[in-house]
């Protein structure tokens, strides 16, 4: 079937017909939880009403900064957790360490759940990412070491991390949304989002439209379009992302990770999003619906705006799909700095958010 061939395109094989069905129930909110794992997922489907009555579409966010860490990152991290277990690398409570390379989210949702299960964490990260999460990852009592970028270890190419997706955060947003998902929008940092999210929906709905939302110096958009992942005189006249001073964290990148090399294959297209249109819709939607969301979520919400202009679906009723990757209180220092964005040359200019609806 098709769900199984999608899967057979890498060289990951996975038993398919176990984790479909898997997607965990929607939460009883009369029901108690069990300890902080207890909260992570089933996160709530939200419709942006500003965006969504502008349009006539339906554009809806996956409510991740809901976690109880704060990002979609908990869900891969208990991911991770609990098949490392499985396999018997870890054990509760007799002093192991987990260590991992991350650029912040997934640190402090492994710092996280690390204290609620009995183990200590070292996290690795880079020396220029928001100071908010480095203030994190030490009150959860994570050891933090920060180094040059280029050094950095990651977690890209762990499968849990597909599975994670494939089996918690896709099948809920189908469940969520009655199954009448037209497009999903993700942005890609080690891809398990897009992939995990792309492979189940396209399993239920082929012909929904799984798309990218890419950052300013990412490969990505070029990779979807094009075949290759940067073209050279772009990446010389550009600054090529390998998550250094980069004011959208968390997406955007410039090689091929194993996740993304799986969601490829279920990717139809991509846009790019500069840093000045991710602030301009995170300022919009803070203005006009309450919402304060961090840089990757503003990125993912601003493409969905660009495909549903692109189809022509305005006034359609059609519906789009994105994740809202954390809150906008872990990019004080940066994303939400006018200081900072000052000194990086990055206007506040919500007429790039308001022109496009305005044509609508
Ligand atoms: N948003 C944020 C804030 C992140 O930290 C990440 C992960 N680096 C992403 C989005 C991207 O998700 P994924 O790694 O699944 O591609």
């Amino acid at each position: 079937n098709r769900e199984t061939r999608l899967l057979r395109d890498s060289d990951w094989h996975i038993a398919v017909t176990d984790v479909l069905f898997l997607g965990p129930a929607l939460p009883n909110p009369d029901e108690i939880v069990n300890g902080v794992t207890g909260l992570i997922g089933n996160t709530p489907l939200m419709r942006i009403n500003s965006l969504s009555d502008a349009l006539g579409v339906e554009i809806l966010g996956k409510a991740e900064f809901l976690n109880p860490g704060g990002s979609v990152k908990d869900r891969v991290a208990l991911r991770m957790i609990e098949d490392a277990e499985r396999m018997g690398f870890l054990r509760p409570h007799t002093g192991s360490r987990i260590f991992e390379g991350t650029v912040g989210s997934t640190g402090i949702s492994i710092a996280t759940i690390a204290r609620a299960r009995g183990y200590e964490t070292t996290i690795i990260m880079p020396d220029d990412v928001a100071e908010e999460k480095v203030k994190a990852l030490l009150s959860l009592g994570a050891e933090v070491q920060r180094v040059r970028p280029a050094s950095i270890v990651d977690k890209k190419q762990n499968k849990s991390n597909f599975d994670a997706h494939f089996s918690g955060t896709g099948p809920e947003i189908w469940k969520q949304a009655n199954g009448q998902v037209d497009a999903f929008v993700s942005g890609a940092g080690t891809g398990g989002t897009v992939a995990g999210c792309g492979q189940y929906l396209k399993s239920v709905k082929e012909d929904i439209i799984v798309a990218i939302s890419d950052p300013e110096g990412s490969g990505l958009y070029n990779k979807v379009k094009f075949g290759v992942l940067f073209d050279r005189k772009e990446a010389e006249g550009t600054k090529r992302r390998h998550q250094v001073d980069t004011v959208v964290e968390g997406i955007g990148i410039n090689r091929l990770t194993h996740n993304m090399e799986l969601g490829l294959p279920v990717v139809d297209d991509a846009f790019r999003i500069t840093d000045a249109e991710a602030v301009a819709m995170s300022r919009f939607l803070v203005k006009n619906d309450g919402l304060f969301l961090g840089s990757s979520s503003a990125c993912n919400v601003m493409a969905c705006v660009k495909l549903v202009k692109k189809m022509g679906w305005e006034g359609s009723g059609k519906c789009a799909v994105t994740i809202l990757c954390d809150s906008g209180t872990r990019h004080y220092s940066k994303f939400w700095s006018e200081e900072y964005l000052k000194n990086a040359g990055i206007p506040v200019d919500l007429s790039l958010v308001e022109d496009l609806l305005r044509k609508t």
